[in-house]
């Protein structure tokens, strides 16, 4: 589902920041991909269309972005940050080897309980994070050791 540019703007407003062009451009470029992009990714993907914004300005749109919740990093593994749109709740599948992302719904883990009643802890939030080799990766692999 998209989100309207009435979303951005109600967003924005609540939060007493402007909705300037590149803060638009750079959240709808990352939330109309699925691929978890880089600031490097967004940054090559939007100069097309605006090769009169700069790496610095996308840098600061996405902070921006990520500072009212509107995007969230990917915790990565040595590898670049990577951003995602996407607000429900969600876990992540890491390819060690190309750093590719994909999204993974887990909702079945059922680990809160055991949090709790094991720690006496509240969660409030979890991240799980899968890592392992995406299908490219293996095929690669396996062409190598034949
Ligand atoms: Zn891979
Ligand atoms: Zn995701």
């Amino acid at each position: 589902m998209a989100h309207s540019t009435d979303f951005l703007e109600s967003t924005f407003k609540s939060k007493g920041l402007p909705l300037t062009v590149q803060r638009r451009v750079v959240y709808q470029n990352v939330a109309s991909r699925q691929d978890h992009p880089t600031a490097d990714d967004v940054y090559l993907a939007v100069q097309k269309e605006h090769p009169d914004f700069s790496r610095a300005t996308i840098y600061r749109a996405l902070d921006c972005l990520v500072q009212i919740d509107l995007l969230s990093r990917v915790a990565s593994f040595g590898s670049a940050v990577r951003y995602d749109a996407k607000q429900e709740h969600h876990d992540h599948m890491h390819c060690t080897q190309c750093g590719q992302v994909a999204d993974v719904e887990a909702g079945d883990l059922n680990l809160l309980p055991k949090l709790k009643q094991d720690l006496g802890f509240t969660v409030e939030t979890y991240s799980v994070h899968f890592r392992g080799l995406c299908p490219e990766c293996q095929l690669e692999k396996t062409n190598k050791e034949n």
